[in-house]
């Protein structure tokens, strides 16, 4: 990963070319009302730079998962109005992907053209050539700037590097180096912290970070299949059985490799979700379930992050949708927040935690956020990324060189 160039969009010449722009504007969405814009936000900084050269736009996007049938509660335009707010310019939103509007569209002279959702194609997630070609066939550039969509090789994302002049957008350069400076020769101590659902998850990223961190703490409910393989009673909390194998193997890593696991040793304990709840030792939580980590728990972990340089968050310490059981992962925000603020590099990535922070109102609590969950997970798991990899590979981009 680390040898692959990204051919950057300030390499690309576009002035008076009409631009292909791949972003990532699959925002959460309820009866056409916008929840959060981050990602529309994200966006933001590559359009303009694209306008201000000279180009004119093509901008694509997924939203949801409309499995390559149109569906009219997953219609783009929502987004294309916020998205015009924003850019504060003139959109020209049509009705279709790469039919007679679109291609009418793109022929005029409009300023920013939006295509509609990019799933309603059964061709973008088969990365179907024909469909390509009609896509690229659309522009005389391209650009992937949807770092979020970038594990996976559909066509939007893999295709047009083959055909077209082709460029990183400075989202997915800067998530990219972000994330690169967590696998490569990271300031120590470098401390990992993880949480959220599921072990299974993120059992490949720990393998990958295993010979990279110091110390990794873990929360959420992974932590019970982790307390499990060391023999502890969890309770009723959720366990994922068919791993406690998997997980006994890479904790006896852990040890050869010198990395210290911080568990939880007291938790915040309910008969279920959304039942009273009482602050206990591990050992005593009887058959309730572990909904959030307690406070001797939160002062192991916090002193671990405040005294690293380097920090990875990627999952919530519990149940942080339910207000009784976010204290926790508040307190890990505030001490990574902390952290930072002594000059820590600080990452944190995946859909929930990044949610957490919103709801903390804490978005600045790191250095950086990331935009994609699965393909930071991906990314860090040591895997090339299909679109950074078409863009790596694409030997095209020199004809479009300024
Ligand atoms: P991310 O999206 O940040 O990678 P995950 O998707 O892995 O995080 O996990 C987030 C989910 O994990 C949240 O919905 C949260 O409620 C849940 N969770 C965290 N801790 C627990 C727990 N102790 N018991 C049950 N669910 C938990
Ligand atoms: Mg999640």
């Amino acid at each position: 990963m680390s040898d692959q160039r990204l051919p950057s969009v300030d390499e690309l010449d576009v002035s008076g070319k009409r631009v292909l722009v791949r972003c990532d504007l699959n925002v959460p969405l309820n009866d056409g009302v916008i929840g959060d814009d981050m990602r529309i936000r994200a966006a933001l900084p590559t359009l303009r730079a694209l306008l201000d050269k000279g180009a004119r736009l093509v901008v694509c996007s997924h939203l949801g998962r409309p499995q390559g049938r149109v569906d009219e509660g997953l219609r783009l335009a929502p987004v294309g109005a916020r998205l015009s707010e924003l850019l504060e310019r003139e959109m020209t939103i049509v009705a279709d992907v790469v039919g007679a509007e679109a291609v009418e569209a793109c022929a005029s002279d409009a300023e920013v053209v939006l295509l509609e959702n990019l799933r309603f194609e059964p061709g973008e997630e088969a990365n179907d050539p024909d469909f390509v070609g009609a896509l690229s066939s659309l522009a005389d550039a391209y650009v992937n700037d949807a770092f979020g969509a970038s594990h996976r090789a559909h066509a939007s994302i893999v295709g047009p590097p083959g055909r077209l002049p082709s460029a990183a957008g400075h989202l997915l350069h800067d998530e990219v180096a972000k994330l690169e400076r967590l696998l490569h020769e990271p300031d120590r101590p470098y401390v990992a912290v993880l949480g959220g659902a599921k072990v299974s998850d993120k059992l490949d990223v720990i393998g990958n970070l295993l010979d990279r961190v110091d110390a990794i703490c873990i929360g959420g409910a992974m932590a019970f299949t982790l307390l499990v393989a060391q023999g502890s009673d969890v309770g009723r909390s959720l366990v994922e059985d068919d791993r406690v194998d998997d997980v006994r193997g890479m904790l006896a890593r852990a040890e050869d490799e010198g990395v210290a696991i911080h568990l939880p040793t007291d938790v915040v304990a309910a008969q279920e979700e959304g039942s009273p709840h009482e602050t206990v030792a591990l050992a005593d939580i009887g058959d309730r379930m572990g909904v959030d980590i307690g406070p001797t728990t939160i002062g192991e972990f916090a002193q671990t992050i405040i005294g690293a340089r380097t920090v990875l968050w990627n999952g919530p310490m519990g149940i942080f949708e339910i207000a009784d059981y976010s204290a926790g992962t508040l307190a890990i925000a505030t001490a990574i927040a902390e952290a930072t603020a002594e000059g820590a590099f600080t990452v944190a990535g995946g859909g929930d935690s990044a949610a957490a922070l919103k709801s903390f109102d804490m978005t600045g609590a790191v250095s950086h956020l990331s935009t994609g969950g699965g393909a930071s997970l991906e990314f860090l798991e040591g895997k090339d990324l299909p679109g950074v990899t078409a863009l790596s590979k694409a030997t095209d981009t020199k004809k479009g060189r300024a």
